[in-house]
């Protein structure tokens, strides 16, 4: 990357660290202010920002769109702003006995960090930048964010939008390659936020470790959707399709692969099918379903469904209109489900971030628990079933970032519950008061009493018997 782009973000960095430092203390109002600016940004654009995602995939539905980038990301905005005051609150901590009788005092202040860098993928594109931007204002930082390249119309709207509504200093889009997506990941920021692949999130704890800047890593992973012999077929099936549909399946946290009761496999291989089919009648004419988003990723999904076809799988493509993919460029693909699937096959292995869904069978639970354990921890776990004693034997043996019961992605919805990894797909989270403690330093402050703590409890120098009966009731 050239020098002088270097230094442009080494040059924000510092504009935004300096107006940081020179502002504070400030007030709530002016972190209510930012995330209103934010929130008004993307109301007033939310059109123009859904055809630009439609415009950078080829084809995305503006009504998903407008619900999974537009409109989710305002509700957590506001939700940011309704608990703002009572996150902000200091808290009083206990001093031990009788420090408290003397006039002690232990308190934490959850303060700003200083400046904190958001790296975001293309798949929401504007939920998965300005969702942590909500936040990272939230606990008063100021944020520099660089979006995907693989939306460039998406990532150049956002970066003109912010530029014309905040401060240089306050908040910056930078845009760029892999290579500027690097060179982002060296600054020295007090906080680093990346939303992306296990691969290259490796990279960036790694360049971040240089500068010990600390890190939020919301990865990916193969998260598995297990059936409970009690579950409503129909229900699950339909719920199942629409995590694997929507978006075309580039969901991190879309429903991976799919573990049944051997003898109820064919039973739920046609309840999905009954689910694409009831909401999309058809795919390459139809505006709801999602392209896949580059040339690179649509020839990784169909070589998934090669290597697996190679390796013995059965492969059932739902393709409800009959419609010719073969005389199309538009990058879709009809869902494929691949039944008899083992270890061995490449879908197997990597998370498939797109419309596969391999189907394991087993004849008790657990072996869908040990398999699960035997694997990277995955973001999401989806359990369906009404069974209360197996669900629970299900999540108390299992681990994994997150779970819905009976659906998939929900909770990641819940604007209430940390949302993010663990191991593999991630480390911290945000979402919840935890997000905001994430973005903030929590910082303890004690307060001496006028009595001589120190020379009360034996603790200063000469050492003597005092010392000795300080340590004696110390552990006592
Ligand atoms: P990606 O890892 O390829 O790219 C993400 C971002 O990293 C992009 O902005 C890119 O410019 C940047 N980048 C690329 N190379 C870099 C480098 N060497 N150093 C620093 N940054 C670099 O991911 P993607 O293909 O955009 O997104 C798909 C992946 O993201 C999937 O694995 C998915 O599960 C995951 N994901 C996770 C979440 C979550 O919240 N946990 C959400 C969405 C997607």
């Amino acid at each position: 990357m050239a020098d002088n782009r270097h230094a442009e973000l080494v040059g924000i960095l510092g504009k935004q660290r300096a107006a940081f430092t020179a502002a504070r203390p400030e007030p709530l109002s002016a972190r209510r202010d930012r995330i209103e600016r934010a929130i008004a940004l993307l109301k007033e654009n939310g059109e123009e920002l859904c055809r630009a995602m439609a415009a950078d995939f080829g084809n995305r539905s503006p009504h998903q769109s407008m619900i999974t980038d537009i409109a989710g990301t305002v509700g957590f905005g506001r939700y940011c702003l309704k608990n703002i005051y009572k996150w902000s609150r200091t808290e009083r901590r206990k001093v031990q006995f009788p420090l408290g009788l003397l006039g002690a005092r232990a308190e934490l202040r959850y303060e700003p960090k200083g400046v904190i860098g958001i790296l975001s993928p293309w798949n929401f594109p504007v939920n998965l930048s300005f969702g942590p931007l909500m936040q990272v204002f939230a606990a008063g930082n100021r944020a520099m964010l660089k979006p995907s390249e693989f939306t460039e119309r998406t990532s150049d709207l956002l970066a003109e939008l912010v530029a014309a509504r905040f401060g240089a200093d306050e908040c910056v889009v930078v845009t760029g390659g892999p290579e500027v997506a690097h060179a982002f990941s060296e600054l020295p920021f007090d906080h680093l936020v990346f939303t992306g692949s296990t691969q290259t999130g490796r990279k960036v704890m790694e360049a971040a470790a240089k500068n010990l800047v600390p890190v939020t890593l919301e990865l990916g992973g193969k998260s598995p959707a297990i059936l409970g012999r009690s579950a409503d077929l129909e229900k699950a099936g339909e719920r199942i399709a629409l995590g694997k549909m929507m978006n075309a399946g580039q969901i991190c946290l879309a429903p991976d692969y799919l573990y049944v009761p051997a003898d109820m496999e064919e039973g739920a291989v046609a309840a999905v099918e009954l689910g694409v089919r009831n909401m999309y009648p058809s795919l390459l004419a139809n505006e709801d379903y999602a392209s896949v988003i580059s040339d690179r990723h649509f020839d990784r999904l169909k070589g998934l469904v090669e290597d697996a076809r190679a390796k013995g799988a059965e492969v059932l493509e739902i393709n409800p209109a009959d419609e010719d993919f073969s005389q199309s460029n538009a990058r879709k693909m009809p869902l494929t489900i691949l039944r008899n699937v083992t270890d061995d096959m490449d879908a197997m292995k990597e998370e498939i971030f797109g419309p596969v869904l391999p189907v394991k069978t087993y004849k008790a639970v657990e072996e869908a628990i040990a398999h699960v354990n035997a694997h990277d921890r995955p973001l999401g776990l989806y359990y369906f079933g009404d069974d209360a004693a197996e669900r629970e034997e299900v999540l108390t043996r299992t681990i994994s970032g997150g779970v819905t019961v009976n659906d998939v992605l929900f909770h990641v919805s819940m604007e209430d519950l940390p949302f993010g990894g663990v191991g593999p797909s991630g480390m911290g989270s945000y979402h919840g008061v935890e997000g905001f403690r994430e973005f903030s330093h929590a910082r303890s402050i004690y307060t001496q009493p006028r009595v001589d703590i120190a020379k009360l409890g034996g603790m200063k120098p000469p050492y003597g018997p005092a010392a000795v009966k300080a340590a004696r009731m110390m552990m006592k």
